[in-house]
Parts: structure tokens; C-alpha cells; sequence
């Protein structure tokens, strides 16, 4: 074969998920290019910025239309200059998570499940995220932690359920996520793997056979609550993996937050919840944005998203209503609001 044929082949290559994951989109200026926007008409914080990064992968940037300020996922990852606005009431932790941090990756907060930090990044940044400020180095465990937070669940029979968090828990490689199922498997009090992730909206790349086939393997009932916010964030890349996941046996929910300007009207969210039942994914929460220092600018009132509520009812099945909940720091369980 020539060296000329070799390379043709290797460009036509499917790019894999973790070639993706290294080459994330990190420079406003090279976004805004990308998207043909003008930087001089919407400036960007730089404090913010330093913060927490911009950080957005291709396949989630393309779904973007181009030269508009205002499409929703734009608005999901921009570092807007509104986060510089110091709003009374939005602080840095707001949920108060680190009374709830007695092995550091381990949260226990609910009763019969606990929370593990099973990566401390993230594939892209959403602006509005809760743990925008979360000190995931501190939450990194090392392997003598894995078995301290293991001997933790082992040692509680009521702990039935772990939800693997993050970060994003598919971030980390197969390898790692096989030999974390096994360890959980293991444990023979646990029956149910929960796992919280945006890795499939926004790299669907990452469901790989070899993800699927440990999905498979463990004798845990395995549940993934993906995270979509707009139905624009689904193209046939992600619903095609949301098929094999089903087929798979893997229980698909979605959790979505409610956001000013990105998903805060009746439209956006019954094309979303539509959308997402097509493929087998019912929706499951409907949060509201956590009071984190930086996102006021995304904030929506409880009467604001209780219309909203109500106006799903009145146009979808009540399956296809997802509950809407609040998080209330220092309690242990979501609060619902309608
Ligand atoms: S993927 Fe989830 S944890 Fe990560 S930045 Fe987005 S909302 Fe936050």
C-alpha cells in the first residue's frame, strides 16, 4: 500500500472518544471563529475565565448554529461577562456538600445510596454547574481511598445504590470504569449502579462496544441519567447510542436544568422530552439552577418554572413529565416544587 493510500485511510478514520476528549475546544477566540460571531459584540470574562475554563468538544460545538449569540448551547458554555456579577445569595457551595465528605470521592447525603466522584473532570464545562467551584483535586481518590470508600459502602447493608458522579465518571477509560464496577459488584449489599453523565450528549463517541460490554457484564440493575438541557443537543450521533444503550438493558433517564434564555419556555422542553422518549430516555428531573456564585444570569423564579410545570402537564402524558426539584442545602433529598 502506498503512503499516500495509508494516510487516506487514516483521515477517513472515525475520530475515538479520548482523541476527541484531548483536543477540546478551550479558546474563546477559536470558538467564536469556529461559530463565525464577531468577539467584539459579546465580551467574555477573563476572571471567570481563569475559574473555570472554557471547555467544549467538537461534536457538542457543531450542533451550534452558526453567528448566533443566542443559540442555547452557545449560551450553556459561554463565559459570559455576567458571571462577574456579585448576586446576593449565590455562593461558591451552595449545596454545602462537604458536610456530607466524610472519605474524600465519597458523598453520602441520601439514605441507601451514596455518591462517588469517580472522575475529576469533566468533558465539557456547563457555566451554570453547581460544582463549578468543587475542589476535585482534594475528591481524586487514590487507590488505597477506592478501598477506604469500598470498606465505607460494605460496611453500611442499607447503602443499596451508588451513583457514580463527577465530574463526568465516563471520562475515565474503560479500563478503569471495568475494574470500579467490579470492585462495586463486589459489594453483595449493592444492587443497583447509577450513573449521572453528559459524556453521551456531548462526546457520544464514548459508548464504545467495550463500555457496553462491561455495562453488560456486571451483575448490577446498571440506570445512566444523562444530561440534556435542549433538544438541539440530540442529533442522530447521540440517539443512535442512546438505542444500543436500551437494547443493552441499560435504564435510561434524563435530568435537565432549567435555564433563562437556553430551555425556560413550554416548547423547548416538550420537544426535548418528545424527542427524548423517541429513543427510550424518560425524563426524570427537572432541577432547578443551584444559587452558585457566577450563574445569576441563568437564574429562573419558582413561579416561572411551576407555569412551566403546568403547562407540560397539560401537553404530554404524565410520564413525560419530569418532576421539578430544588436542592436544599443541609437536606438529604431533593425537594420538589411541583
Ligand atoms: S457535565 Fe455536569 S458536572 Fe460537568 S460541568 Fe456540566 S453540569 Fe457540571
Amino acid at each position: 500500500m502506498t503512503n499516500q493510500a495509508v494516510s487516506l485511510i487514516q483521515s477517513d478514520r472515525a475520530e475515538t472518544w479520548q482523541e476527541i476528549l484531548s483536543d477540546l475546544i478551550t479558546d474563546p477566540q477559536k470558538l467564536l471563529r469556529l461559530l463565525e460571531l464577531n468577539p467584539d459584540t459579546c465580551p467574555y470574562s477573563l476572571e471567570a475565565l481563569a475559574q473555570f475554563p472554557l471547555k467544549a468538544p467538537r461534536p457538542f460545538v457543531e450542533r451550534i448554529e452558526k453567528s448566533n449569540w443566542n443559540d442555547p448551547l452557545l449560551l450553556q458554555i459561554w463565559p459570559s461577562e455576567f458571571e462577574d456579577n456579585q448576586a446576593d445569595g449565590f455562593v461558591v457551595d451552595p449545596l454545602n456538600e462537604e458536610e456530607f465528605n466524610p472519605i474524600p470521592g465519597l458523598l453520602h447525603k441520601y439514605q441507601g445510596r451514596v455518591l462517588l466522584t469517580a472522575a475529576p473532570h469533566c468533558a465539557i464545562h456547563c457555566r451554570y454547574c453547581f460544582r463549578r467551584h468543587f475542589d476535585y483535586r482534594a475528591n481524586s481518590p487514590s487507590r488505597a481511598q477506592w478501598e477506604e470508600a469500598f470498606a465505607y459502602i460494605a460496611a453500611d447493608s442499607s447503602i443499596e445504590e451508588v451513583i457514580l458522579s463527577g465530574g463526568d465518571p465516563l471520562a475515565i477509560s474503560d479500563k478503569q470504569f471495568h475494574w470500579l464496577l467490579q470492585q462495586l459488584a463486589n459489594i453483595k449489599t449493592l444492587t443497583t449502579v447509577r450513573i449521572h453523565t453528559r459524556l453521551p450528549i456531548v462526546i457520544p463517541q464514548r459508548i464504545t462496544r467495550e463500555l457496553i460490554d462491561c455495562l453488560n457484564e456486571t451483575r448490577l440493575r446498571v440506570v445512566m441519567v444523562v444530561h440534556c438541557n435542549h433538544r438541539q443537543e440530540l442529533d442522530s450521533t447521540v440517539t443512535d447510542k442512546f438505542d444500543t444503550l436500551g437494547e443493552a438493558g441499560v435504564t435510561m433517564l434524563n435530568q435537565a436544568v432549567v435555564l433563562k434564555d437556553v430551555n425556560d419556555n413550554a416548547d423547548a422542553l416538550i420537544d426535548l422530552n418528545k424527542a427524548l422518549f423517541k429513543h427510550n430516555v424518560l425524563p426524570y428531573y427537572l432541577h432547578m439552577p443551584d444559587q452558585v456564585a457566577g450563574t445569576e444570569h441563568f437564574y429562573v423564579t419558582d413561579q416561572h418554572a411551576t407555569a412551566l410545570i403546568k403547562t407540560l402537564h397539560a401537553s404530554l402524558p404524565g410520564y413525560l413529565v419530569p418532576r421539578l426539584v430544588r436542592e436544599n442545602p443541609g437536606e438529604r433529598g431533593k425537594t420538589r416544587i411541583a
